[in-house]
């Protein structure tokens, strides 16, 4: 059979029993062949998390208590979500199982790769009782284990010639049919071990899957419609952007939209199968679209990234030398510390980074080649928009709209289609009110 979508739904959409309930009449409410990704019910990963945490350190009686929590909770879900006995049976005996399999990890020696094993029940879980629930509804499902086809190689990055073979075979089998269910996150690693891909890598899932089975459209249900112009937790009235690129939503992704991970759509960016970004509250909503191409307009969104800290390299010895910013660079190499933004004069480099663990020592080695001065409380302020070299003025309206408010760096020219502004926390608010004022009448 031909898949037509994939649609992946988050913690949050599956999160208690009547959200499990909703998303199984949405997927049911047509006939479009199609691949359900689940994430773990929200809440279950950080327990599994903790549990396994707490088992690497000996803490059996802390380990046993957050796994009798989380019993407890599966079992009001169980039976909040099933209506006849029968399933209220199968769904508790089946918890059972997970929870027996997590306690009886409590008397043994805990190895780091258990973690693993321990994490991927929250998947198995949600997906399982979703199974069961359309089967108690009467509504066709098959449901498939991430565990017999989703696979990273040593490098952890998909196997994408394993994934391919093992995922045409499962869904060439009869039985499979026009609705299928399987685990986002979970996967096996090299070894065969259980592995997953990383924390938040449920997208990244139904990516890879659209991304092979090239399907039509790759749906990423949350909480939200679509990615917005502006924060709303800062700004009134934005809206949602309807049509992104896959560079855009990167970049928007980047700086702090946090609805999806930057890095989690590549799959679908390198088979060109385009991402929609719905929202399970209001379902008719068309959301956000990402797409390889999208037309060209002056100004789509603004986003910020906060707890920056800003690093300012003087130096005399920078007059007419080179090798300068290669040294500079170097030291953060070495302490596998990223940039994010870079300005540059005569005699300085200004550059932005977020993780601060190895500071101290950057700054003690940079000290060797000038004055160095530190400041924290930054944020990053992302806008995207058309900012090619023919198309002048652009930069203009936004730098207008930001005129009362202090710029520490801006980086224009290297991408055609975001600039980066660098603020002081303290501003962000202002900028992002100013900045939707004057592109997008946000309030
Ligand atoms: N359940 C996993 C997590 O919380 C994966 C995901 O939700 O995408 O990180
Ligand atoms: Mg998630």
């Amino acid at each position: 059979m031909e898949y037509t979508n994939v649609l992946k739904f988050g913690g949050t959409s599956v999160g208690n029993a009547q959200r499990i309930q909703a998303v199984a009449a949405l997927v049911s409410r047509d006939d479009v062949p199609k691949i359900v990704v689940l994430s773990a019910m929200s809440g279950t990963t950080n327990s599994l998390v903790e549990i396994a945490d707490h088992l690497y350190r000996g803490r059996r009686q802390e380990a046993l208590d957050v796994i009798r929590d989380m019993e407890i909770n599966y079992l009001i879900v169980n039976s909040e979500l099933f209506s006849t006995s029968k399933y209220i049976r199968e769904g508790k005996e089946f918890l059972q199982t997970i929870f027996t399999y997590l306690r009886s990890f409590v008397n043994k020696e805990f190895y780091p790769l258990q973690e693993k094993a321990v994490v991927a029940q929250g998947e198995i879980i949600s997906t399982t009782l979703m199974h069961y629930y359309l089967q108690e509804q009467e509504i066709p499902s098959t449901l498939i284990s991430a565990l017999d086809f989703m696979r990273i190689d040593k490098d952890g990055e998909p196997d994408y010639f394993y994934i391919k073979q093992n995922l045409h075979r499962l869904l060439a089998d009869p039985s499979a049919g026009r609705l299928v269910i399987t685990q986002g996150f979970v996967c096996r690693n090299a070894q065969g071990e259980i592995d997953n891909l990383k924390r938040g890598g449920s997208d990244y899932s139904a990516a890879i899957i659209g991304g092979i089975l090239n399907v039509a459209e790759i749906q990423i249900w949350t909480d939200i419609d679509g990615l917005h112009n502006n924060d709303p937790r800062h700004v009134k009235n934005t809206r949602p952007v309807r049509l992104l690129s896959f560079d855009e939503a990167a970049e928007l992704a980047y700086f702090g939209a946090k609805i999806l991970h930057p890095s989690s759509i590549q799959p679908a960016k390198r088979a060109s199968v385009p991402v929609r970004l719905k929202n399970t509250l209001n379902p008719a909503d068309e959301g956000t679209l990402i797409d390889k191409d999208s037309p060209a307009c002056d100004f789509k969104a603004v986003a910020a990234k906060d707890d920056i800290t800003a690093v300012k390299i003087k130096s005399s010895n920078m007059l007419l030398a080179y090798g300068f910013v290669r040294t500079v660079f170097e030291i953060f190499e070495a302490w596998k510390t990223p940039i994010d933004m870079i300005a540059t004069s005569e005699v300085a480099i200004s550059l932005t980074i977020d993780d601060t663990r190895h500071l101290d020592r950057i700054v003690k080695e940079l000290e060797r080649y000038g004055t160095i001065e530190v400041e924290h409380a930054l944020s990053i302020i992302c806008v995207v928009g058309d900012f090619r070299a023919d198309t002048p003025g652009v930069i203009a309206r936004a730098l207008h709209a930001l005129r009362e408010i202090p710029l520490r760096i801006v980086s224009y020219g290297a991408s055609e289609h975001s600039v980066s502004l660098l603020v002081r926390q303290a501003d962000k608010q202002r900028a992002l009110v100013a900045l939707g004022r004057a592109l997008f009448d946000n309030e």
